[in-house]
C-alpha cells in the first residue's frame, strides 16, 4: 500500500479516536450528572439520559474498530481482511476506514 494514503487514513482514525474519546467523556458527565428536583423535569431528563447513553454505545462501538483499525495497522495487517485474507482495496479504506473487510466479505457480512 501507498505510504502516504496509509499514513493520511491513520491521521484520519487518531482524529476520530480523539473525537469518540471526548465524546465518550460528556455522555458520561451528562448522564451521572445532576438531576432537577421537579418531577416533570426529571421525567424529561431521564428521556434525555436516554438518547445521550444511545449515543454513547454508539460511540463505544465505533470507538472499538477505530482502534481496532489503529492496531491493525501497528501490526503491518490493515490493508488484509479479517476474513479471507485479500487485500483490501485502498478506496475501500479511504471511504470507510475502520473496516477490516474487503468488500467482497463485508456485503456477504451484510
Ligand atoms: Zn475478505
Amino acid at each position: 500500500m501507498n505510504d502516504s494514503a496509509l499514513q493520511s487514513i491513520k491521521d484520519r482514525l487518531i482524529e476520530r479516536q480523539q473525537q469518540l474519546l471526548v465524546r465518550i467523556e460528556q455522555v458520561k458527565k451528562d448522564v451521572t450528572g445532576e438531576h432537577s428536583a421537579d418531577w416533570s423535569e426529571q421525567a424529561q431528563e431521564r428521556q434525555n439520559d436516554e438518547v445521550v447513553e444511545a449515543i454513547g454505545n454508539e460511540s463505544r462501538q465505533e470507538l472499538k474498530r477505530v482502534t481496532h483499525a489503529l492496531e491493525r495497522i501497528a501490526n503491518g495487517e490493515y490493508s488484509q481482511c479479517s476474513s479471507c485474507g485479500a487485500e483490501i482495496n485502498i478506496k475501500r479504506l479511504e471511504a470507510v476506514p475502520d473496516t477490516d473487510l474487503c468488500i467482497s466479505c463485508a456485503s456477504h457480512a451484510a
